[in-house]
């Protein structure tokens, strides 16, 4: 049967800014419980909320950097409904008025570039947490509620869980480079909810809307689209009753959905404006402003730098997965001018270790001036570039300069022309059987004569000029033979 899958996205990302939506507690991650709470964020009677700016600013940043039109009217709505987590009752969200809409990200799957539009991205703020015990209690931490939290809104423009996957992983990364949230899943910094459903591309028939819940990492949200759209499929193909809509939650242990709630129509939350806030009117100056100080965004710094440095767009992509990333690729490049080798080094050997340790590119002991001295004695032929894998890992331990550590060590390359050739005397005068059959015509013989003078000296002879002097030496040696 010939279907689609169509796929749409609402992610909910906490914004960094130090104080929380409407009052001047901290939002922190990870505090004890219940310990950043106040009247305000607690929804204690009489009490009156405070917008703040930084939050407002963190919205409007990322609708630009999705290139959403910026509202310059927009204002507050209650969403009401009652949950333990929520102590007010109701939630201070954005309705028909949205700080911005119509926007869209780029994303790239299987090498082609397609264009997911972005409905629009409001500002809200976070209920608490519920923490079930196992014994069945229920406890609950006020510290997330009032948290600023922005929502941004996909259409239902993908057709894959590889391009959901490639959604969240382009948003992630954007939030992540303008600074605006730590856009971590484990965090509960990013949470995403996709929804779900499949058309019949024959016959237009489509199955009901599925929103996904319970999604705390991209694989988690990969997993639980694969498993939905073939379930749905299936549904499809039998003709089963599916509901018009439902809310599933992804099991991941059984690696399966499960359903939550039927939804008849949507829910009855009695949207009202906000009576507390005045409407937001912002001024196009202090938008251009937001605007101008917004820094270079992850597709245009990697078609920089292909354009800039000649590397191969792979890399690019690459090197600008995060921020700190792509300055210390540049940071290095600007030290050292082979980009492609400072793009291999970044990429295997910086990016191998950080994830192997889990060191933050930040707190690398190796820094951009450190490999772009390396590679600069790699290019001078002082060291091999084998040599330079194991003075790479010396640094990252030690954090030592390079030149520091080949002297320390002794790893500096035989480069000096006269101490190669005595090497190469050496060698020729142990191993009389070896040239007398290079002399018999088997040229496979040099290649046994490097091999020797790599042993001898341990892989530290410039490999290059020791190949170069004893070509010359065995031409010297033909050349004696025929005329004697
Ligand atoms: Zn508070
Ligand atoms: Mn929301």
């Amino acid at each position: 049967m010939p279907f689609e899958a169509i796929i749409g996205m609402e992610v909910h990302a906490h914004l960094q800014t130090g104080s929380k939506m409407f009052c001047g507690c901290r939002a922190v991650f990870g505090a004890e419980p219940n310990t950043h709470c106040c009247p305000v964020c607690l929804g204690l009677p009489g009490v009156l909320p405070v917008a703040n700016k930084k939050a407002i600013e963190g919205v409007v940043e990322t609708a630009l950097a999705l290139s959403c039109e910026v509202q310059k009217h927009s204002r507050f709505a209650r969403k009401n409904y009652y949950y333990p987590d929520l102590p007010k009752n109701y939630q201070i969200s954005q309705f028909d008025e949205p700080l911005s809409r119509d926007g869209y990200i780029e994303i790239d799957v299987d090498g082609a570039t397609k264009r997911i539009r972005i409905r629009r991205v409001h500002l809200e703020e976070d209920t608490g947490k519920s923490l079930h015990a196992p014994d069945g209690t229920s406890l609950q931490d006020y510290n997330r509620c009032g948290v600023p939290l922005m929502e941004i809104v996909s259409e239902p423009e993908m057709n894959s869980p590889a391009e959901a996957r490639a959604y969240l992983l382009a948003l992630q990364s954007l939030l992540r480079y303008i600074g605006v949230s730590t856009a971590s899943p484990e965090q509960g910094a990013m949470r995403c909810e996709p929804t779900v459903n499949v058309r019949d591309t024959e016959t237009g028939e489509v199955t009901g809307l599925v929103e996904l819940k319970n999604l705390n990492s991209f694989r988690a949200v990969h997993d639980a689209i694969a498993y939905e759209i073939e379930r749905q499929k299936k549904a499809l193909a039998e003709g089963a009753e599916l509901p018009a809509r439902e809310t599933r939650r992804w099991n991941v242990e059984r690696g399966m959905t499960t359903t939550m709630r039927h939804k008849e129509s949507s829910d009855e939350y009695r949207y009202f404006p906000e009576p507390d806030l005045l409407p937001m009117a912002l001024s196009d100056e202090w938008i251009e402003e937001v605007r101008r100080a917004l820094p270079e965004l992850p597709r245009a710094r990697r078609e920089r730098l292909v354009e800039q440095y000649g590397i191969p767009e792979y890399d690019a992509g690459v090197l600008t997965g995060t921020r700190e990333m792509a300055d210390y690729f540049e940071e290095c490049t600007r030290l050292h001018a082979d980009a492609k080798a400072a793009a291999n080094w970044v990429m295997v050997d910086l990016m191998g270790k950080l994830n192997e340790t889990g060191i933050p590119i930040t707190d690398c002991k190796v820094t951009p001036e450190h490999l772009a001295k390396m590679l600069d004695m790699i290019a001078a032929g002082t060291i091999s570039g084998k040599i330079g894998k194991q003075v790479f890992e010396d640094m990252f331990e030690t954090g030592k300069l390079p030149d520091v550590i080949c002297q320390e060590r002794n790893l500096t390359l035989i480069s000096d022309d006269e101490a190669v050739r005595a090497v190469v005397d050496e060698v020729l005068a142990d191993s009389p059987n070896i040239v007398a059959d290079y002399l018999g015509g088997k040229d496979r013989a040099a290649a046994a004569l490097m091999g020797q003078i790599m042993k001898k000296t341990q892989g530290k002879v410039d490999p290059k000029l020791a190949n170069k002097i004893l070509r010359e030496k065995l031409a010297a040696k033909r050349d004696e033979a025929t005329s004697g």
